[in-house]
């Protein structure tokens, strides 16, 4: 009757599928794929979705006319469970070491320019190259020109190096430009 490969959750997890399949009952006897999420069996969910009195769609409509009233319900809880929501993932980052590392590493992934620009922002802060004067919007510009740069595929030095051998520049917006991996290669810490 099935015939999906045995995958266990936290393999599922890893490779970021979303179903995983253990061959094992559910506690209602179903041996079906379960969603890597939550763990739930999608027979139970089938079953459940047939005992709703009424069509998903009714649920979304209703969602979808009160949905300032449910916002507001939504802010509410979370302010009221803030403290202990946050206690709770505490304790589950604590617990799970390895799945963080693995969101964590998919985080920096996709924000690959933030990244860039926060790793560089440590070292220049450092070694003094940002001055104490930049101002919020210019440290958010400096973001800027990160991640686009990765979008672009191209790498951003800074025109004065911060390290030159004569004259040492700054971290700041107009010091940067975007170069292509070789032209940054051969520029090196020259100032031309
Ligand atoms: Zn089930």
């Amino acid at each position: 009757m099935t015939d999906y490969a045995r995958l266990e959750r936290s393999v599922a997890y890893k490779k970021g599928d979303m179903y995983y399949f253990t061959g094992r009952g559910c506690k209602r006897g179903h041996i079906a794929k379960r969603r890597t999420t939550n763990g739930s069996c999608i027979e139970c969910e089938r079953e459940n979705d047939r005992k709703r009195i009424r069509p998903i769609t009714y649920y979304k409509s209703k969602y979808r006319e009160n949905r300032e009233r449910y916002r507001r319900y939504r802010k509410t809880a979370y302010n009221k469970y803030r403290e202990k929501r946050i206690q709770e993932t505490i304790q589950w980052q604590k617990d799970n070491p390895e799945k963080v590392n693995i969101k964590n590493s998919r985080w920096r992934k996709k924000n690959s320019g933030k990244v860039n620009a926060q790793t560089i922002r440590y070292r220049t802060r450092k070694s003094r190259a940002e001055p104490s004067w930049l101002t919020e919007k210019q440290r958010i510009e400096i973001r800027e020109i990160y991640i686009k740069a990765v979008e672009m595929n191209l790498e951003v030095d800074h025109i004065i190096p911060l390290k030159g051998r004569n004259i040492c520049g700054l971290h700041v917006p107009w010091n940067l430009q975007m170069l292509t991996k070789s032209e940054n290669c051969s520029k090196g810490n020259k100032y031309v």
